[in-house]
């Protein structure tokens, strides 16, 4: 994994864009969202890490992923200082969105409807997101 590889570029530019799928790069560079249930990383149980697919970081522990019932992979908590939001107020209406600290890739959105601790959901596009399962998970 390349770490603190600077903002994700396009398909040509080199960088952390490099090897992003035309529809992860609408995700991360464009803001786009992916179809709801579409993501594997939905179904997703297995032990692991959710890294950012723009650049590799750490993101998400599946320790705080849960079944929010949206479509999307959901989480309440992301790793300490692994995303950043600002607000976002096309589509007529307010929302928080998320994007990685490390590459600012736009992630998803967040929501103030999660489960305890926070109350939060991180509500994630999957092809944001590049799992990794912890050791002794099978691959
Ligand atoms: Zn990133």
């Amino acid at each position: 994994m390349t770490q603190g590889c600077g903002p994700v570029k396009g398909a040509n530019g080199g960088g952390c864009g490099v090897g992003l799928t035309p529809e992860q790069r609408r995700i991360l560079l464009e803001h786009g969202t992916e179809y709801p249930g579409s993501s594997p990383l939905n179904d997703e149980k297995r032990a692991g890490i959710y890294a950012c697919a723009g650049c590799g970081r750490d993101l998400f522990s599946s320790t705080t992923k849960y079944e929010s019932g949206s479509g999307w992979p959901s989480f309440f908590q992301p790793l300490e200082g692994a995303v950043e939001t600002t607000q976002d107020g096309s589509h007529g209406m307010v929302r928080t969105e998320v994007h990685c600290a490390n590459c600012q890739g736009h992630l998803g959105h967040v929501f103030p409807d999660g489960p305890p601790p926070t109350g939060l959901r991180y509500c994630m596009n999957g092809l944001a997101l590049d799992f990794r399962p912890a050791a002794g998970e099978k691959a």
